[in-house]
């Protein structure tokens, strides 16, 4: 792309943006851990489903010292809903090692090397909150310069992720490094939708490979896809005076570790199905999990379960596909 091309790109990218930006909480503040904050959230969820998170963050640990003192339980409690947990543990680490640091780091290398910390949150942070000239590539960015440039190789591979880059290092405006990374962020998540872009109302519709020569449905080009499995998972609502019994998830359980959840007739052979309260799909990576819910009986709950009061439910981390199961018992 021309010089000339790219400045016109620029400028049409940011009054695009002045105008369409939605008004979403971590963007009315450049302040390192906020910012920090809502792009760790951002990683794997939606803005409209990471805002509410944000707000309840923010109250509850309104500045980095406050979320390192707090016990792990309590940061993953408030993730709870948000998936990814390591996410969340690994914010805490950092959270405790910026406390001790006693500064939010304020250049890209020192950005990066915190627990969590890959190239996307560095480049978002250090462009956002100290205005560096970092071009974030995520996935939404990722998808808008592979139609705006045409790029055929395929996108999740590391070559192609190189290549749209690179791209992304050459067209970010120095002088406006933030601004410019959140509306390629913004018009890839609003415009540049995966079906069907917007391309009517795309301020790079004139610099746009894609569009100029029909290939929007066909880009970015994809892997082929995985099959998907499916598999049966019978939880149970053990109940006994107010009280519901749940598993803890070991430390080193690779996902979900140190979360609580029903036990499953899989662990619990003693248990006795009483009735089937009802039931739902929950799909994890590549397999479809069709999840039943029994009401059940135990003669006695075995070491590494425990009754929890339904009133203290709330202080407990519990996994998505419990709170589920619950809510189809009414609970
Ligand atoms: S013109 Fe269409 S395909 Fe090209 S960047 Fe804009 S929305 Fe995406």
């Amino acid at each position: 792309m021309e010089s000339s091309e790219i400045r016109r790109l620029r400028r049409a990218l940011l009054a695009w943006y002045a105008v369409a930006r939605r008004d979403l909480p971590w963007r009315r503040t450049s302040e390192p851990y906020r910012i920090w904050l809502s792009e760790v959230m951002l990683q794997q969820t939606r803005a409209a489903a990471a805002a509410p998170y944000y707000q309840r963050f923010l109250e509850r640990f309104p500045n980095v010292e406050a979320l390192a003192a707090a016990p792990e339980q309590d940061v993953l409690a408030l993730w709870a809903g948000l998936g990814y947990y390591t996410r969340a543990r690994l914010l805490h680490r950092a959270a405790q090692q910026v406390a001790s640091l006693g500064r939010f780091p304020d250049d890209y290398d020192s950005i990066r090397a915190l627990p969590g910390v890959g190239d996307y949150t560095a480049a978002a942070v250090a462009s956002i909150a100290f205005a560096q000239p970092h071009a974030v590539l995520d996935g939404n960015v990722a998808r808008l310069l592979s139609r705006l440039t045409a790029e055929s190789g395929i996108i999740s591979l590391p070559a192609t992720r190189a290549r749209l880059q690179a791209t992304a290092s050459l067209l970010l405006d120095p002088k406006a490094p933030g601004a410019f990374n959140q509306a390629m962020m913004e018009l890839g998540a609003t415009v540049c939708l995966p079906r069907v872009p917007l391309c009517n109302s795309c301020p790079l519709q004139a610099s746009c490979s894609a569009y100029q020569t029909g290939r929007q449905a066909e880009l970015p080009v994809k892997a082929p896809r995985k099959p998907f499995h499916s598999a049966l998972r019978e939880l149970l609502l053990i109940r006994r005076r107010g009280a519901i019994l749940f598993r803890q998830l070991s430390p080193s359980s690779p996902r979900l570790a140190g979360f609580w959840e029903l036990p499953e007739r899989a662990s619990l052979p003693d248990a006795l199905r009483l009735r089937l309260l009802g039931s739902f799909p929950h799909t994890i990576v590549q397999t479809r999990y069709e999840c039943q819910v029994w009401e059940a009986t135990l003669p006695s709950a075995p070491a590494g379960l425990r009754w929890i009061d339904l009133r203290r439910f709330s202080e407990f981390p519990v996994s998505t596909i419990s709170k589920k199961a619950l809510k189809i018992a009414g609970i």
